[in-house]
């Protein structure tokens, strides 16, 4: 492509990322800064085409974090689908469920409130724009852009608008524009791209200490009035067991909205080691189970989702401040896995990055020796205080056998310290084991799943519940690095697991004759959940950001 002149557009402080982080630590700065006549110009980027459409979340929330951020959320209008958290939790085998007679305490809810992500953070992002944030939907980070020598953090370049699949400038061509600022926040949610690059380049990621991801897939179902789980005293239940078995880390959720909806989902551990596994199946599996398909019977599916979550915890946090920039929420494995929330931890997040901002600015400071002050909020708030007791619980549903159990159970008594701390874990690139001619003709003959278009959908359908679009003629934001890999060895060795693990059918292998296969994609399908990057067990997919405003429409899940 001809030499591009780009627009600098210069903030004091930048965003990146209009999840509950960045709104948070965009309304808590902008808050401080008047309190003490501070003049500071900050601008938020959101990839999504509106805030919230990009927001999916089991959506429990633990209000500690939005009280401190404004007292009369209630007041102010607070989107809250229900205030009444009533725990339930199941054993479920193939056709039994078992109610469990306790619930750990880390998971009681009983101060907590179900909500809608994508409304949350709508909401959010109104207060911001009341107190003057400039927010940009639709804008996708793309770029780093980095000070001499790659030391420091300058802001952030946009893409592109109005590029062919094959690099051309269309008519419509936009040229992108370097957001610059003195402190860029990055709270690009779960497996950023632009945390990626800025770990390659400055070694913010422990190398012993792997992030490792959870896919979650999720939907919204309208149960009909009469619906007798609708009157029912449970408001959250949460299951393990059945489909995944006791090998496999994850479980399902079921939780009570307004206007006879639930929110349903299956979460699947990410370090699963059979290929065959499709996490979406699963979550079809689960649906079919006595205990859920009682409960959804008659019901219809009017939203679908799929996104990963950063489960790894307290010992894969990155380094959170260099010079030039903070890293918060998700990006940063701010999620509480031991409680299955990350709203509250993610927005605290932000809130302190926000503290430290503001001391860089009272000291004209932007380097790492001032804006470490995030850090150290971090260590003495109560994100650490949770984060550490939890510290080894991912790391101890990744064992196998009773082990797992042991390893639990000791936690719950040493406020996580349990048999062993840490607690070593693999990438979750490395764990796929290699398929037996056994496994391969087994899988010939596997039962094909059943659809009936209201309850039960298929890929496709589930992506169009999602609203998912984007611009075709664009370059392929999915790099294969090399197909030649996914057509011979991994077709050998794991059947093309992206075929199972994608919740969207991006990817598809086309047999062309004897032994000759196609690797085909599907980039317009795509959900944004960053699975296949995570998963691939040659690493050899890179998810990079499309067009901005590409991607789901999420606005009740
Ligand atoms: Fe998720 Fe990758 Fe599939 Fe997109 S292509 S939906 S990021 S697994």
């Amino acid at each position: 492509m001809a030499n591009v002149t780009r627009e600098e557009l210069p903030f004091d402080v930048l965003f990146v990322g209009g999840g509950p982080a960045g709104l948070a630590g965009a309304i808590h700065l902008k808050t401080l800064a008047q309190k003490k006549g501070m003049e500071i110009e900050v601008g938020l980027i959101e990839k999504g085409d509106s805030l919230g459409s990009h927001s999916l979340s089991g959506a429990i929330l633990d209000p500690i974090a939005l009280k401190e951020l404004i007292p009369d959320y209630l007041e102010k209008g607070c989107p809250i689908e229900s205030d009444q958290c009533r725990d339930s939790f199941y054993f479920l085998t193939k056709n039994r469920s078992f109610a469990v007679p306790f619930t750990p305490k880390y998971m009681h809810n009983e101060n907590c409130a179900v909500i809608s992500l994508s409304r949350l953070t709508r909401w959010l992002g109104q207060i911001a724009e009341g107190l003057g944030i400039n927010i940009f939907p639709g804008f996708a980070g793309t770029r780093v852009l980095f000070g001499e020598g790659g030391k420091s953090i300058l802001g952030v370049g946009t893409g592109d608008k109005g590029v062919d699949k094959a690099g051309k400038q269309k008519s419509n061509f936009e040229p992108g524009v370097d957001l610059t600022a003195r402190v860029t926040v990055f709270g690009e949610g779960s497996k950023g791209s632009l945390i990626r690059e800025i770990g390659e380049k400055m070694r913010i990621f422990s190398i012993g200490m792997p992030q490792i991801f959870e896919t979650a897939v999720k939907e919204v179902i309208e149960l009909p009035e009469t619906n007798p789980f609708l009157t029912s005293e449970i408001t959250v239940l949460h299951t393990f067991g059945y489909p995944l078995g006791m090998e496999t880390k994850g479980g399902g959720f079921l939780y009570k909205m307004k206007d006879n909806r639930i929110s349903l989902g299956l979460v699947v551990g990410l370090d699963y080691e059979d290929p065959l596994l499709e996490p979406r199946q699963m979550f079809l599996k689960f649906k079919r189970h006595p205990l859920i398909g009682n409960i959804i019977s008659g019901g219809k599916i009017l939203q679908t989702g799929a996104k990963t979550l950063s489960v790894g915890g307290y010992y894969t946090m990155p380094m959170l401040a260099v010079d030039g920039a903070l890293f918060v929420g998700d990006s940063a494995s701010m999620l509480n896995s031991q409680r299955l929330k990350g709203i509250h931890t993610a927005m605290k997040s932000g809130m302190l990055a926000a503290e430290a901002v503001i001391q860089a600015f009272e000291k004209n400071d932007f380097t790492r020796k001032t804006l470490g002050a995030y850090e150290i909020g971090v260590e003495q708030s109560w994100i650490n205080k949770e984060h550490y007791q939890a510290r080894n619980f991912t790391q101890a549903l990744s064992q196998k056998g009773i082990l797992k159990f042991m390893h639990v159970g000791a936690q719950y008594f040493s406020n996580g310290k349990g048999m062993k701390d840490p607690i070593s874990i693999k990438e979750d690139s490395a764990t796929l084991k290699k398929l037996s001619k056994n496994q391969i003709e087994a899988a010939k003959i596997e039962e094909k799943p059943e659809y009936d278009g209201t309850l039960f959908v298929d890929k496709l359908t589930g992506v169009f519940l999602s609203g998912t679009q984007h611009v075709e003629d664009q370059p392929c934001h999915l790099l294969v690095h090399n197909t030649v890999i996914c057509e011979t060895q991994c077709y050998e060795e794991f059947r093309n697991p992206c075929t199972r693990f994608c919740p969207a059918q991006v990817y598809e292998i086309v047999e062309e004759g004897p032994d000759q296969r196609r690797l085909v994609l599907n980039p317009s399908n795509c959900l944004h959940c960053k699975t296949c990057e995570i998963k691939d067990p040659y690493k050899n997919i890179t998810w990079t950001c499309p067009e901005g405003g590409g991607g789901p429409k999420y606005s009740i899940v």
